[in-house]
């Protein structure tokens, strides 16, 4: 039963309420849309780690199966609050926009690249991580993909993850299909399918469009619907297919 029908019925009976001990939800666990677009008070395990449970318990046994091999999974992100996410966004709006001097619509095209608009990150819901090997010997910036491709420093684990990191629940997000749209070839990015996906599909009955449109961040005034339409289509979508 559709949860309004169900208000609605009991309305009617009111006290059929008093003999119903919860209500009719069979999909699974609900999560509120708090805690879907980071702003809940999510609890968070593993000191370094930074993720909801079971993502958490997966997390470990896969860092297990990397060292028996020789490598040493280093977090780089996990769990981000829409408040961290939000800071990410206008601090690069406002570089694009009052030192580079490019359009808002520019210069939010520019930010989705590699940086979600706050509220829309898989970050926040303690499911996804940007994993490094730090056995390897490394310099400058980590989150480059060449660094994971061959004669880059995380070759060896990149191919680990390739042949392993399904084992263990977690799935490549942004992966490097010729036809894939929204953010770039991310290697390093991975979800804990059994969880992200129940919480993808519930994200994706939210009025994303509405929330966004009003939400307060810099640059929110100058989204056109065709820009978040096919923000929503492009980057929240169009993801590995394993993951939908
Ligand atoms: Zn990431």
């Amino acid at each position: 039963m559709q949860r309004r029908a169900f208000i609605q019925k009991s309305s009617l009976a009111a006290t059929a309420l008093l003999t119903v001990p919860h209500f009719p939800y069979k999909q699974g666990p609900l999560y509120s849309t708090e805690e879907l677009m980071g702003k809940a008070d999510l609890e968070l395990f593993g000191k370094g780690i930074n993720l909801r449970k079971e993502a958490h318990d997966a997390f470990v046994a896969m860092h297990k199966g990397a060292e028996a091999e020789g490598f040493n999974i280093k977090m780089v992100s996990s769990y981000r609050s829409y408040a961290r996410q939000k800071a990410i966004w206008e601090r690069k709006y406002v570089k694009y926009t009052d030192q580079d001097n490019m359009e808002p619509l520019d210069a939010m095209a520019k930010i989705i690249e590699y940086s979600t608009i706050p509220g829309t990150s898989r970050h926040h819901w303690g499911t996804d991580i940007d994993i490094i090997d730090a056995n390897a010997k490394v310099s400058g910036d980590v989150l480059v993909p060449s660094k994971f491709e061959e004669g880059g420093p995380f070759e060896g684990l990149k191919q680990w993850l390739d042949k392993c990191a399904n084992d263990y629940g977690f799935y490549l997000v942004y992966t490097d299909s010729y036809f894939r749209k929204g953010f770039k070839y991310e290697p390093w990015h991975y979800s804990y399918a059994p969880t992200a996906k129940p919480m993808l599909k519930q994200y994706r009955k939210l009025n994303i469009l509405k929330t966004l449109s009003e939400a307060d961040i810099l640059g929110a005034q100058h989204y056109t619907r065709a820009f978040l339409l096919d923000y929503i289509h492009n980057n929240i979508l169009d993801i590995n297919p394993e993951l939908l």
